[in-house]
């Protein structure tokens, strides 16, 4: 037997509880993994609340990322003992997922953990952070540099926005993080912010083109803020999209893109290629500083997932959340 949320909605009501479940009830899978961390994402929050349409089958063990040791494999590319690192792929959405004791999965959507981090560390990091490691890397290829100019970090007390903040400032950038939660502006200086921006005069419609400011930016909140974000960005700038925590839609115009050569580059994180992958965790594991990570974490048992969820939907969670499945 191993515990793990479940999330149903037959009979209805569409519900989370932590169950405890039987091996073979686990689904086909070439590896099992004995899960030692996972982690609380915005899209777990959504899964175990039943706010938005991410569970695509049920019932369904939430945990869209995990980190843990290699139980059983009938792949030749892992043996028993291995030390593995899951974020992605349908896990947590469409195959079960991270939230439990025991995970079984396809071999190819696993990568190694990196030598330098415990999985309680990888999991501090979590899709958030290798998330935010992506837009860091999309600014890079655009050719955004320190000594650009100050980077943009928008809903940047949350998970992607905390590791972006600390990232980025680790690597010379001069950070400006924006947030709804002044109360917030000590923890984000700690991080590595230069420049504390309230996020309330982005939220509103505003002109096609504003005053150029951001040499780049990273945004998690897409909507209104977003198309601000591209109307101040300077001339060649570039801005990395990850998220959608204010809105899907982006009503914003083509004039910063025509007129001023932004580029403007989404991130996926769950598709993403295995060397992209691999990359975004050899950078993770060089160029965040375990201390700030611990900074912006919380940890949290299996059981008080079920709560925290609606806290991170409102918007009240500072910074990571990793998840002990074992306690
Ligand atoms: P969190 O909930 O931890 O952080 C989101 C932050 O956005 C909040 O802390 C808040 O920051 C800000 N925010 C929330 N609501 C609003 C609003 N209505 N208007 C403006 N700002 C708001 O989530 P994560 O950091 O884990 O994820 C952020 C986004 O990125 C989500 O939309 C998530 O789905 C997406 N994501 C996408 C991935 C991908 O592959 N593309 C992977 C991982 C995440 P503050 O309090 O500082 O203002």
């Amino acid at each position: 037997m191993f515990k793990a949320i479940l999330v149903e909605r037959e009979p209805q009501p569409y519900r989370a509880s932590l169950k405890n479940l039987d091996e073979s009830q686990l689904p086909a899978g070439e590896v099992t993994v004995r899960v030692e961390y996972s982690t609380l994402n915005y899209k777990d929050a959504l899964a175990i609340t039943g706010k938005g349409p991410v569970v695509r089958q049920f019932p369904m063990v939430p945990g869209i990322d995990f980190a843990g040791t290699v139980d059983e494999s009938s792949n030749s590319s892992y043996q028993r003992g291995d030390r593995v690192l899951l974020n992605g792929f349908g896990v947590g959405e469409a195959h079960w997922g991270g939230l439990a004791q025991l995970a079984r999965i396809k071999a190819e959507w696993l990568i190694p953990l990196p030598a330098a981090l415990t999985a309680r560390q990888a999991m501090a990091v979590g899709t958030a952070g290798y998330t935010a490691m992506l837009c860091v890397m999309a600014l890079e290829r655009h050719g955004v540099a320190p000594g650009d100019g100050e980077i943009l970090v928008t809903g940047a007390a949350g998970g992607v926005g905390s590791i972006a903040v600390a990232l980025l400032s680790k690597l010379g950038f001069r950070v400006a993080a924006m947030t709804g939660r002044p109360a917030q502006a000590d923890f984000l200086r700690h991080l590595g912010a230069a420049e504390i921006l309230d996020r309330a005069p982005y939220a509103a419609a505003g002109k096609p083109l504003a005053k150029e400011r951001w040499a780049g930016a990273i945004d998690v909140v897409g909507s209104h803020t977003l198309a601000n974000v591209c109307a101040s960005v300077r001339y060649g700038g570039a801005v990395a999209a990850c998220g959608l925590a204010g809105g899907m839609d982006f009503p914003g115009t083509v004039a910063p893109f025509i007129l001023r050569g932004i580029t403007l580059a989404g991130i996926d994180s769950v598709m993403r290629p295995r060397p992209d992958r691999v990359e975004a965790w050899r950078r993770l594991s060089r160029d965040l500083e375990i201390d700030r990570l611990e900074l912006l974490t919380e940890e949290i048992s299996l059981a008080q997932t079920l709560e925290r969820a609606s806290l991170l939907l409102a918007g009240e969670v500072r910074g990571r959340i990793v998840v002990d499945v074992n306690r």
